[in-house]
């Protein structure tokens, strides 16, 4: 039987560098299905339909609410961001680890639906380095680099609730940080009942005499 897939949750302070980690985990290794999330935000320079986002009016974006078509939502900074769930599934059952781009609202709503999830929080090494990256990336307004900063020292309240700490100051080593946290994920106990089900099950037969497949 296939193994089912690791449903990882990247969240971090907005210029922690999330965007481009999770590209380069892309790039390096296979196993790793992205999931697009659904927006009613403005794409920015450079940001594709269906690439970075779905980029959603908010009856579109209310009516996948309505249908039951969004795993988890948030609203962030004056627009909702959500997760599809449909693409979230398939790829898991497919047996590859799937990796949401979240915000701590939806990673709260992810632990709840999926005990078994892996969350990182990912971080510059300094609150100065985040707003220099914020204000280099020239993409925002100043008022915007404000709210999203501010979002940030509320946001820094809820990383007790995540599972590691991945600090983005040198990317390489950030990256096989994290991909090697998500595959030892593939390790724990509570994502192998099956095959935990199964070695009670012949252990019970080898207890009873019984014959045991595949053994001479
Ligand atoms: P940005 O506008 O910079 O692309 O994203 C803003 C915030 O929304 C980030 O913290 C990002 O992690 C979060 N976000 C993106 N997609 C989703 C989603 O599907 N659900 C939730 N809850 N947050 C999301």
């Amino acid at each position: 039987m296939e193994h089912q897939g690791v449903l990882a949750v990247v969240s971090g302070f907005s210029g922690a560098g999330k965007g481009t980690l999770m590209k380069e985990l892309v790039r390096r290794y296979d196993n790793y299905a992205l999931s697009v999330s659904a927006t009613t935000r403005d794409p920015r320079q450079g940001e594709v339909h269906g690439r970075e986002y779905f980029f959603l009016t908010d009856e579109q974006f209310e009516e996948m609410i309505r249908e039951g078509k969004l795993i988890e939502y948030a609203r962030y900074v004056d627009h909702y961001y959500g997760t599809p769930r449909e693409y979230v599934t398939e790829q898991m059952q497919a047996g590859r680890d799937v990796i949401l781009e979240i915000d701590i609202q939806g990673a709260r709503r992810i632990r709840e639906q999926f005990p078994e999830a892996l969350l990182l929080f990912v971080t510059a090494p300094s609150a100065g380095e985040l707003r220099s990256r914020l204000v280099g990336r020239g993409t925002e307004s100043p008022e915007v680099i404000e709210a999203r900063l501010a979002r940030a020292r509320r946001e820094a309240e809820g990383i007790d609730s995540y599972d590691y700490l991945l600090i983005n100051d040198d990317l390489d080593e950030c990256v096989e940080q994290a991909h090697r946290l998500i595959q030892a994920q593939h390790l724990r106990v509570e994502n192998n009942r099956k095959l935990i089900e199964n070695i009670r099950t012949e252990l019970d037969r080898i207890q009873g005499g019984g014959e045991i497949p595949g053994t001479f």
